[in-house]
């Protein structure tokens, strides 16, 4: 079963040469086994036109796909989220810093209002007793220590409140700043936008007009080339090479291609695609 033959042919033959014969019987048609389309050379022009302007559509298509103002509006919006988020981490720090010094401000109020009774008691006298009075005067001191130790607490809580609010009137800023320059991207790729959509749309109508009247299979060929080819279905025979994949015909296909009817379809034997014989094919 090893030497089986394959699809009717012999594995290996001997007398199959490697490369085409230069002078051999070479069909510039369909090297695929198509049957030979024929259209009218006018319509084969025509359809290097066509060919012209789909490359143009599609460039288009591509820039409106991958406009630089919408990468950077990409980057604008994931740079603003990341800003929100810190202008929110920042305006919670500075609400809870608020309540802290408000707490701290309350607290050395209600120990100097002590301090301030109990100074009161004893400059009226109302401390007679000698262990009161020594407990008053210990009470005082204690309480001198406290509101000193309190207030240190308050420059300390207003110091990181200070440096909070600055972090949050900068993180404020950043992000006008940054809205702005969305806001203003957005019009310019809107504008961009626009512009290549009008283009477009005047491509596509002088399309509609270039193709009207042009044979069916022909298109049909081409718009089928065209999808499996980089959106290259028909290229010209310029100065003796394949403009669809820049290959230079050796003289014998050349010659094959120049004695064909004008209105045989020939299709390039390299990239297969429709090859459209123009003034400038070359001698
Ligand atoms: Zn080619």
């Amino acid at each position: 079963m090893g030497s089986s033959p394959i699809r009717g042919r012999p594995a290996s033959s001997p007398h199959r040469p490697a490369h085409r014969p230069a002078a051999g019987p070479i069909k510039p048609d369909s090297p695929d086994k198509e049957p030979t389309l024929k259209a009218d050379p006018f319509a084969q022009l025509k359809l290097l036109d066509v060919q012209d302007l789909d490359a143009r559509i599609d460039r288009l298509r591509h820039q409106l796909a991958t406009l630089p103002e919408q990468a950077e509006l990409t980057r604008l919006e994931k740079a603003g989220a990341e800003l929100d988020r810190r202008l929110i981490d920042a305006r919670t720090l500075v609400q809870d810093l608020t309540s802290e010094q408000e707490k701290v401000d309350a607290d050395v109020e209600a120990v100097k209002v002590r301090r301030v009774r109990d100074r009161d008691r004893m400059d009226k006298g109302l401390v007679s007793n000698p262990k009161d009075l020594e407990r008053m005067t210990h009470e005082l001191v204690s309480l001198e220590r406290r509101i000193s130790s309190l207030e240190d607490d308050e420059i300390e809580v207003m110091e990181r409140l200070e440096e909070a609010q600055t972090a949050f009137d900068a993180h404020t800023a950043e992000s006008v700043t940054t809205r702005e320059r969305l806001d203003a991207t957005t019009r310019a790729r809107d504008a961009r936008a626009v512009e290549i959509e009008s283009e477009l749309s005047a491509l596509a109508t002088e399309r509609v007009l270039t193709a009207e009247g042009m044979p069916a299979d022909l298109v049909a060929l081409y718009e089928r080339l065209r999808a499996g080819k980089d959106g290259v279905g028909a290229a010209a025979l310029r100065a003796r090479a394949c403009s669809g994949c820049q290959l230079r015909l050796d003289p014998a296909e050349l010659d094959v291609i120049k004695r064909a009817p004008s209105n045989e379809v020939v299709r390039c034997a390299e990239c297969q695609r429709i090859l459209v014989r123009t003034s400038e094919s070359g001698p």
